[in-house]
């Protein structure tokens, strides 16, 4: 049974601009579920959708975003949600971080400056259960951030006094620190050195097989989702272009964008020029008709620029929109 269910979500901005409106079609037509215990990766170059979908799974969405179809809706253990009709009240008493948590690019967004560790650790606790005894509290989470493999002084520091891998793994500590069923790390790594970075995807999976909850994991980088997801999808342009469990992804792909991707990830020993796609994402207040690759598709055929490929089931959960792959052309 899935945890969260998407279906053909549209999501768009709604921009004016000298008395002209517009929509940018940031989202449109996704269709995706996160099930259980998985660690479910979204990749695809800037401006592909991904921080969107992340504000529309997260129920962050404000204007000038706004849903325009499809739905949204999760099966935790207590309680079914449906981002559509779901309350401010619900979702800051009940759903963020107890049933759905953040790990941000760069852990200053979430601990605040100012305030040593321990003061963001019951900043976010009390605002949910309340810190009636202190002394017990801080007995708590010195043990969850211990059983995370971090030093407890991290709690009296200030962040700044802390290296980037460090607040990092703090971030995760906050994140976990009510067993979410959702964890949605956005870019959680990019702003790393590799040997840290390989340090804070490590303890994301360690937390993930333990309490066996939901990671989503959103980067750019092919690398990372090599590295630990189960399944992967594969976004451009606002649409999902294919989806399939990791070691299919990485070994078969089926859809000339994520065959570019995976072409353009380094080999040790290869030393051969990878060849960069010609050309730049569309822009989404204009997109192209049909697929919406195929302006810098090197298999283009004329099906392409008219019709929308359909999403087609390649079975072992392995799906991927092409015409190529219908033999439609
Ligand atoms: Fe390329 Fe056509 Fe497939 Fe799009 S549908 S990826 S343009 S071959």
């Amino acid at each position: 049974m899935a945890l969260l269910q998407v279906e053909n979500l549209r999501a768009y901005y709604k921009t004016e601009m000298y008395g002209v409106s517009r929509l940018v079609r940031a989202i449109d037509d996704v269709s995706l579920d996160l099930r259980p215990n998985e660690i479910y990766g979204v990749a695809g170059e800037s401006s592909c959708g991904k921080t969107t979908l992340i504000k529309v799974l997260s129920g962050n969405i404000k204007p000038p975003l706004k849903v325009h179809g499809g739905s949204v809706k999760y099966r935790f253990k207590t309680a079914e949600v449906n981002m559509a009709n779901v309350s401010d009240e619900e979702l800051k008493g009940n759903v963020r971080w107890k049933e759905i948590s953040y790990v941000m690019q760069g852990s200053m967004s979430v601990l605040n400056p100012v305030r040593r560790v321990i003061k963001t650790f019951e900043d976010i606790i009390s605002t949910h259960e309340g810190i009636p005894n202190r002394k017990e509290f801080r007995e708590r989470i010195k043990e969850h951030v211990k059983k995370l493999g971090l030093p407890p002084d991290v709690l009296n520091s200030y962040p700044h006094e802390l290296s980037g891998g460090m607040r990092q793994r703090v971030a995760i500590a906050l994140a976990t620190v009510f067993y979410p069923s959702l964890i949605i790390a956005d870019e959680p790594t990019t702003a790393l050195d590799v040997v840290v970075q390989r340090g804070v995807l490590q303890l994301l999976k360690e937390i993930q097989g333990e309490s066996k909850n939901t990671v989503l994991l959103v980067t750019h980088d092919m690398a990372v989702h090599a590295n630990v997801a189960d399944r992967v999808a594969i976004m451009y342009a606002g649409r999902l272009m294919e989806e399939a469990p990791s070691e299919i992804i990485f070994k078969r792909p089926e859809h000339p964008y994520t065959r570019h991707l995976i072409s353009s990830l380094p080999v040790i020993g290869d030393k051969s020029i990878k060849n960069a796609l010609e050309g730049s994402p569309p822009n989404l207040a204009n997109p192209p008709e049909g697929c919406r690759f195929h302006p810098r598709c090197p298999l283009v055929m004329n099906i392409c620029k008219t019709e929308v490929p359909e999403m087609r089931d390649l079975g072992g959960s392995h799906r991927a929109a092409c015409h190529l792959l219908g033999g439609k052309s």
